[in-house]
């Protein structure tokens, strides 16, 4: 589904990324974890199509997805279109109600017919609990319940990858459980998935595979079991133990 390869990256003369590569496969539902400022929201983003890079290249199915040429980073806007983001902070927009909030990107910029759109959104709405709020302002909403907006607006553009950034950071714990469990469903159901957390109980529960990311590389890889239980390399055993 997606390849990484040699990836680097700099803010100005800070190296994020020192030739990061990083392939994930349809059935993967990949967790990264690493030291805070480490750049997993910078891979996130880039991964999204947000940042420029310095080096490297990423491959989606096969197909140049994102490659730096020259002194320019070249996005392909198509294959850009096939990822969908969480962010920590809902980025609802505050002025439109839940369902203008989930119909508003596939109705101005796929062209879907607002009939369609808004019962694609009330069969996810519904799907995740939330049928009864498609009327109500985000500010009417409990943190967990725009979070799942949030999610269910990403699932409106039908993504191939859907990347968590820390999506469960801000809430309350007893607002935590209900997005986890939105997660859950959607890798039950195949999404593929990068999720970003630091939440060790979920990423045991929800991984395929994690990814131990330091010092601007893939430091290690493998199953939750060996990179969060037994992890074979020094730097992640230290960083797994300190943390979790
Ligand atoms: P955390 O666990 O705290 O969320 P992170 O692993 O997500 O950390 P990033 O947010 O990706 O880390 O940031 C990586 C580094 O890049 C940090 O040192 C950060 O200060 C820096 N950085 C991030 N965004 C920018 C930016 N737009 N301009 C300059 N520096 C940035
Ligand atoms: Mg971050």
């Amino acid at each position: 589904l997606l390849k990484i390869h040699n990836l680097h990256k700099s803010y100005g003369d800070l190296e994020i990324f020192k030739g990061l590569t990083l392939s994930m496969d349809r059935g993967d539902r990949l967790v990264i974890i690493g030291p805070s400022g480490g750049g997993k929201s910078t891979l996130l983003r880039i991964v999204m199509g947000l940042e420029d890079i310095v080096g490297g290249d990423i491959y989606m199915d096969g197909k140049p997805y994102i490659l730096r040429d020259g002194a320019k980073t070249k996005i392909d806007r198509k294959l850009q279109a096939r990822v969908g983001m969480v962010f920590q902070h809902y980025t609802l927009f505050p002025h439109l109600d839940i369902l203008r909030n989930l119909t508003l990107a596939p109705v101005k910029t796929r062209g879907m017919p607002r009939a369609e759109a808004e019962e694609k959104a009330m069969g996810l709405l519904t799907r995740f609990g939330l049928e009864a709020k498609a009327r109500a302002y985000p500010s009417q909403l409990s943190g967990g319940q725009k979070q799942r907006v949030a999610i269910a607006r990403a699932l409106m553009l039908d993504p191939d990858l859907l990347l968590f950034d820390e999506v469960t950071s801000a809430l309350d714990p007893e607002l935590v459980a209900e997005v986890e469990a939105v997660m859950m469903e959607l890798a039950d159901a195949g999404m593929p998935m990068m999720i970003v957390t630091h939440d060790m109980h979920f990423a045991r529960n929800i991984a395929s595979r994690v990814v131990f990311a330091a010092g601007g590389v893939v430091v290690e890889d493998g199953p939750p079991e060996q990179v969060l239980d037994a992890p074979q390399v020094a730097r992640t055993r230290e960083f797994v133990e300190r943390v979790f």
